[in-house]
C-alpha cells in the first residue's frame, strides 16, 4: 500500500535504521524513541492492525514475536523489556500497519497511560 508509511519503509521509499530483516519481517528503530531501546517489528505484508489480522496471518505474527525475542537478546535487554501492540483509536495506534514496539533499557511503569 503506497499510502502506508510502514509499507513505504518496507519498499525503501522512506529510510529507516534497520535492526533486523528477513523475507517476511523488518525491524527498525523508532524515529521518536520512548526508551533507550525502541525498535518496531513489523510484517512486510500490509496488515492494518492486530484486530485486522486473519487466521492465515498468525504464523507471521508468531514470527514477529520470535524476531522481538531475538532482538532483545542481541540488544542485551537482559534485565527485561516490554512488547506493546497499540491497536485502534483507543489503543493509541497512530500508524495503520501492524507493529510490535520493543522497548527496553529502563524500568517500565504500570499501568500504561
Ligand atoms: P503507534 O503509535 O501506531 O503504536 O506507533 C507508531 C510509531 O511509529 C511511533 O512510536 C512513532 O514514533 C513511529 N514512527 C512514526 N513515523 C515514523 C517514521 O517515519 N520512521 C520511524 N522509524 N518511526 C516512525
Ligand atoms: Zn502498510
Amino acid at each position: 500500500m503506497e499510502d502506508c508509511l510502514f509499507c513505504r519503509i518496507v519498499s525503501g521509499g522512506i529510510p529507516a535504521k534497520k535492526a533486523y530483516e528477513d523475507e517476511t519481517a523488518l525491524a527498525f528503530y523508532d524515529i521518536d524513541p520512548k526508551a533507550p531501546v525502541h525498535v518496531l517489528v513489523i510484517p512486510k505484508k500490509h496488515i492494518a492492525s492486530l484486530a485486522a489480522a486473519g487466521e492465515e496471518d498468525f504464523g507471521l505474527v508468531t514470527h514477529l514475536m520470535r524476531v522481538a525475542q531475538r532482538l532483545a537478546k542481541e540488544l542485551k535487554l537482559d534485565n527485561g523489556f516490554r512488547l506493546v501492540v497499540n491497536t485502534g483509536r483507543e489503543g493509541g495506534q497512530t500508524v495503520a500497519h501492524l507493529h510490535i514496539h520493543l522497548l527496553g533499557g529502563r524500568a517500565m511503569g504500570w499501568p500504561p497511560g
